[in-house]
C-alpha cells in the first residue's frame, strides 16, 4: 500500500495547512509549530509514494533533495530572506516525524505578508 501522511492528505487539500509558494513541482507551507520566527516545510509533489525520508533515497529520487533546496533558495530570493537555515530530519532517532521526505527552512525574518 503507498505511503500516506499528513503532508499527502496536506497535497490533497484534504487538511488544511498555511500555503506559500506552489508550482508543478513542489508545496510549501508553514510549519504548525514553528521553532524561527518563519519556519516552513517544503515538499516535492512526485514520488511522494516513493521517498519517505533522505535514508530512502534511490538513483530515481536522487534529485529530490537539491529540488527542494533549490525552490527553497528561490523562495528566499523572491522574499528577501537572506538568512535562513535549511534542514532535514533523518529517521527517527534524527527526530523525523513525518516520513514524507520534506525541507525544513527557518529564518529569524519575517515572511512579508
Ligand atoms: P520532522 O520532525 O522533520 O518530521 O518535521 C515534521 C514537522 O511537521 C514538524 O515540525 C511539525 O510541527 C510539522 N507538522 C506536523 N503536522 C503539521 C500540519 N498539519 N501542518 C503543518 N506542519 C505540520
Amino acid at each position: 500500500m503507498p505511503a500516506d501522511t499528513i503532508f499527502h492528505k496536506i497535497l490533497r487539500r484534504e487538511i488544511p495547512a498555511q500555503i506559500v509558494y506552489e508550482d508543478d513541482d513542489v508545496l510549501a507551507f508553514k510549519d504548525i509549530h514553528p521553532k524561527a520566527t518563519t519556519h516552513l516545510l517544503f515538499i516535492a509533489k512526485k514520488d511522494q509514494d516513493f521517498v519517505s525520508s533522505i535514508d530512502d533515497l534511490t538513483e530515481k529520487t536522487a534529485y529530490v533533495p537539491l529540488l527542494l533546496i533549490r525552490k527553497a533558495q528561490a523562495f528566499a530570493k523572491k522574499y528577501g530572506i537572506d538568512g535562513y537555515q535549511l534542514r532535514f530530519h533523518v529517521g527517527r532517532g534524527g527526530g523525523q516525524e513525518v516520513f514524507y521526505l520534506h525541507l525544513h527552512f527557518l529564518s529569524e525574518q519575517k515572511l512579508a505578508d
